[in-house]
C-alpha cells in the first residue's frame, strides 16, 4: 500500500545537531560521551539511516527501547555499541553484542548466569531511581548495585538515572544530587563506572552531564523549550492537493457537519488522515501550508483525508505540494505548533507522523546541492 505522505529527513541537520550537543557537553566535561537515542524508529525519522549517519560521525553509543529495534540495527550492519533501555532479552543480547540496562536485580542474576555459561564477561549499565518513578533499582540502591558489581561475568560500565522534569532546575538538582551521592557511595567501594542522567533538556542543567548524555529529541532538532539557536528540525512532511471544490455558503464539510462554510468557498482535499498519524484532534484546529500561505483545516479529519479552506489562496491548484510540517516562503509549521493545536508534545507528533510517512533522505552536499535517496522500507 502506498500512501501519499512524504517525509524528507535532512541528515545534514541531524549531524549538525549532534555536533552542537557534543560541543555543549564537551564544554562541561571534555571526556563526556554521547548516547544517541534512536528508539521509536529514531523518533519517526528512520532508525537505520539515522544510526548509520551517527555511526559515521563516531557516536559513542546508540540507545534503543526494545530488542527488536536493536536487532534491526545490527541486521543493517550497524556495529557501534547499543544500549538496550527497556528489555529483559538475554539470548539475543549476547548474540548481537548489545549492552543491557539492568533495572532489576533478578535480571542481573539471569544475565550473570548466562554469561558464566557462555564464558564471557559483558558490560552492563545499571538504572537507579532518583525521582522518575518508572524503572530502576529503588531500595538500598548502593548495596544492590554493589551486589551486581560482585556478580560474576558482569562488568558495570555505567550507572544511570532519568530526569522526570528537566525543565525544572530545582527538582532536577535534587535528582542529580541523589545520583552524586550514589556515585560517592560506589566510589568508596571501589566501583567507578560512568554516570549519566541527562536527556536533551538536561544538557544545560548544572552538573547534569556527569560522564555521558542521552539526547533524543534535540538530535532531531527540537528542544523541550520553544526555539533553540544551534539546532534545526530534520523532518519536513509533505503531501499534495488531491482535489479543490468550489462550494456555496452553507455547505457542511466532512463527518459530523462540524464545519459549515460561512461564505462561498474553495475547499481543498488532501490525502492525509488519522491513519497517517495526523491526529483527529486537529479537526478545525490545524493548519497546512499551501503556496506559502497557511490554510486552516476545516471539518473533521477522516481516516485518509483532510479538508482545508483555500478560499483565500485561489492560486492553489490540484496536485500542488502542501506542507504539513516544515516551512515554505515566510510560513512555517513546527512540531511544536502541531503539538499545541492537538494538545500534545512534539515527541508524539514526530513519532506519529514520521513513522507512517514514506521517507526520503537528504544529504546536503554543499550549498544548494542535494543528494536524494529513497528509503527501501515502504
Ligand atoms: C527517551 C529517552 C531519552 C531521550 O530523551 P529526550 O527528551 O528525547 O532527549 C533519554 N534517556 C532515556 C532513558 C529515554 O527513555
Amino acid at each position: 500500500m502506498s500512501r501519499f505522505l512524504q517525509a524528507e529527513i535532512n541528515l545534514k541537520s541531524l549531524i549538525d545537531n549532534f555536533h552542537f550537543i557534543k560541543s555543549v557537553t564537551k564544554g562541561a566535561n571534555k571526556s563526556s560521551k554521547i548516547i544517541a537515542i534512536v528508539k521509536a524508529d529514531a523518533y519517526g525519522h528512520g532508525a537505520i539511516e539515522v544510526s548509520k549517519s551517527l555511526q559515521k560521525n563516531n557516536v559513542d553509543y546508540l540507545g534503543v527501547a526494545f530488542y527488536d529495534e536493536a536487532l534491526t540495527l545490527r541486521e543493517a550492519k550497524i556495529e557501534c555499541p547499543i544500549l538496550l533501555l527497556f528489555d529483559r532479552e538475554i539470548e539475543g543480547l549476547f548474540k548481537h553484542n548489545l549492552t543491557p540496562v539492568i533495572f532489576d536485580i533478578n535480571h542481573a542474576k539471569e544475565l550473570s548466569e548466562y554469561a558464566k555459561k557462555k564464558g564471557v564477561t559483558i558490560p552492563v549499565h545499571v538504572k537507579v531511581e532518583t525521582g522518575m518513578g518508572r524503572l530502576g533499582i529503588y531500595e538500598n540502591i548502593c548495596e544492590q548495585v554493589k551486589k551486581i558489581a560482585n556478580m560474576s561475568n558482569l562488568k558495570i560500565e555505567g550507572v544511570m538515572s532519568h530526569l522526570s522534569l528537566a525543565e525544572d532546575p530545582l527538582w532536577s538538582s535534587e535528582q542529580i544530587s541523589r545520583l552524586k551521592e550514589l556515585k560517592k557511595c560506589l566510589s568508596s567501594l571501589g566501583i567507578n563506572p560512568i554516570f549519566h542522567i541527562s536527556n536533551s533538556a538536561g544538557i544545560f542543567l548544572e552538573d547534569a552531564i556527569f560522564d555521558a548524555v542521552r539526547p533524543g529529541i534535540m538530535l532531531y532538532g527540537y528542544s523541550t523549550g520553544d526555539v533553540l539557536d544551534g539546532i534545526r528540525p530534520c523532518m519536513t512532511l509533505k503531501t499534495k492537493l488531491l482535489d479543490i471544490r468550489k462550494l456555496p455558503k452553507g455547505t457542511p464539510i466532512s463527518y459530523g457537519k462540524t464545519f459549515i462554510t460561512k461564505r462561498d468557498s474553495l475547499i481543498g482535499v488532501i490525502p492525509i488522515g488519522y491513519a497517517d498519524g495526523y491526529f483527529r484532534r486537529l479537526s478545525n484546529r490545524g493548519f497546512i501550508i499551501v503556496k506559502g500561505k497557511k490554510a486552516p483545516v476545516v471539518g473533521t479529519i477522516c481516516m485518509d483525508l483532510t479538508m482545508i479552506d483555500l478560499t483565500d489562496i485561489p492560486e492553489a491548484e490540484v496536485e500542488d505540494e502542501v506542507i504539513i510540517l516544515g516551512s515554505c516562503g515566510k510560513e512555517k509549521i513546527t512540531a511544536w505548533d502541531i503539538a499545541s493545536w492537538a494538545d500534545t508534545i512534539p515527541y508524539e507528533v514526530l513519532t506519529s507522523l514520521g513513522s507512517k510517512a514514506k521517507k526520503k533522505y537528504i544529504y546536503e552536499m554543499e550549498g544548494m546541492h542535494y543528494d536524494f535517496r529513497e528509503s527501501k522500507k515502504s
